[in-house]
């Protein structure tokens, strides 16, 4: 650690933790980033466990600092009729994997952690499902319709087996304590029931190396070998994992910067090598959207502007690899 490490630690905003898997105190730096989004002065350092290869950023903003990385704007959303049917699409794709038990009998009990404005708990329902939500943000404050916990998921009030499917749509990854998710659902699931969560996956080079993971919202980075050590030690049997691009994307942005970086130059790919987004080369040179704004970026970035042409290819590439940046997980409680 550097002497500006030490003081940012020293600050009590920050806290340096031990493996969330295995307890290992031993790991090794990944890369580092700041928090691109909101706080671009604010770097961050992703490690690897040595012993279970668990990826974590270390030092961490404590869970009261980490509040300041959701400002309210994160969680808006565009009212357009797009974005709406982008939500349908995926609502679908995520129902279809509680529909193995879904047939006959009395309807079942369904719990989304992570249900931000209720809408995925409200699609089930439509379905015939009898739904609650965990939501820890303000977004959980306007769900009137249906019973929602507004504690940390190992902290809600119910702890016994009473669902039959606990959902997790990329929550994982944001969580300070990810092992006491696994265990909670564990407890509060019926026999045979199902767990069912979306995470990024580290092993694709869109979250190892490309600098996409949304940090340091997103604390842990996991992996198939980390999941199915995580279900073997909270009593779950993996049933399938599904790596794709069907309910998120983490499209492979800059991949060819990085390939013409580390295979044709043999140099490291670090945040400061990673080109400008569109966003910030407007923000920077004071450029209003539109063509003009386009142009200029193409003429500053045209590999940007040829990697964005390759990325379905890549992806596609990717998804038949089973190495790209989204994984889904179904799990059942044995
Ligand atoms: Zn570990």
């Amino acid at each position: 650690m550097d002497a500006l490490e030490r003081d940012y630690v020293q600050s009590r905003t920050v806290e340096i933790v031990a493996c969330n898997l295995c307890g290992s105190t031993r790991h090794t730096p990944v890369y580092r980033m700041p928090d691109r989004r909101f706080f671009p002065q604010d770097f961050f350092t992703v490690v690897e466990c040595c012993e279970c290869g668990l990826g974590f950023v270390n030092p961490r903003p404590s869970t009261a600092e980490i509040q300041k990385h959701y400002p309210l704007e994160y969680f808006e959303q565009p009212a357009t009729k797009s974005h709406e049917r982008y939500l349908q699409r995926r609502f679908s794709a995520e129902a279809s994997y509680l529909r193995a038990i879904e047939s006959g009998g009395a309807p079942r009990r369904l719990l989304d952690v992570g249900c931000a404005n209720g809408d995925f708990p409200r699609f089930m329902a439509a379905c015939g499902w009898i739904v609650e939500g965990v939501e820890i943000s303000e977004s959980s404050q306007r769900i009137q319709d249906f019973r929602v916990h507004t504690q940390e998921f190992q902290d809600i009030a119910v702890t016994e087996p009473a669902y039959d499917a606990v959902t997790a749509w990329a929550v994982l990854e944001h969580v300070h304590d990810p092992m006491a998710y696994f265990h909670k659902a564990a407890k509060v699931l019926k026999k045979n029931g199902l767990f069912v969560f979306l995470v990024t996956n580290f092993q694709s080079v869109a979250s190892r190396y490309l600098f996409c993971e949304d940090v340091p919202r997103h604390l842990h980075f996991f992996t198939r070998e980390t999941i199915r050590q995580y279900l073997d030690a909270t009593g779950f049997a993996l049933e399938r994992e599904d790596n794709g691009r069907n309910i998120y994307k983490l499209a492979p942005v800059n991949w060819l910067s990085y390939m013409l970086r580390t295979c044709l130059k043999r140099r490291k790919f670090s945040f400061e090598d990673v080109p400008l987004t569109h966003r910030e080369f407007r923000a920077r040179h004071n450029l209003p959207r539109g063509l003009r704004a386009s142009l200029k970026y193409a003429v500053y970035h045209p590999a940007s502007v040829i990697d964005r042409m390759l990325w379905p290819a890549i992806e596609t590439a990717q998804i038949l690899r089973k190495n790209y940046g989204i994984s889904t997980y179904v799990a059942r409680k044995l």
